[in-house]
């Protein structure tokens, strides 16, 4: 009795496009908010490489702008500054 047909019904092996966006790829990041210097995991989409955001420190509710970079590693890396120091 075992549960392996659910598994082959939750990932078929019918994909012929080839696509495998599945929500899968988030990475995990530790950053320090720039304001009340919490330690904060955020997750990463690699496919936002680039992109610059804001979000909000979920300890003081102030809003964080992120930049997510690649680092030279290859890995993602992301920059944390408070939104206040943009004009
Ligand atoms: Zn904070």
């Amino acid at each position: 009795m075992t549960d392996w047909q659910d598994v082959l019904e939750q990932y078929p092996d019918d994909d012929d496009n080839g696509s495998a966006s599945t929500g899968i790829g988030l990475i995990q990041q530790r950053i320090y908010c720039p304001y009340c210097g919490e330690r904060l995991d955020v997750l990463l989409d690699p496919q936002e490489l680039g992109l610059q955001y804001i979000e909000d420190c979920q300890v003081c509710c102030r809003p964080m702008t992120m930049l997510i970079s690649e680092a030279a590693n290859g890995e993602l890396e992301v920059s944390v500054w408070t939104s206040d120091e943009v004009g």
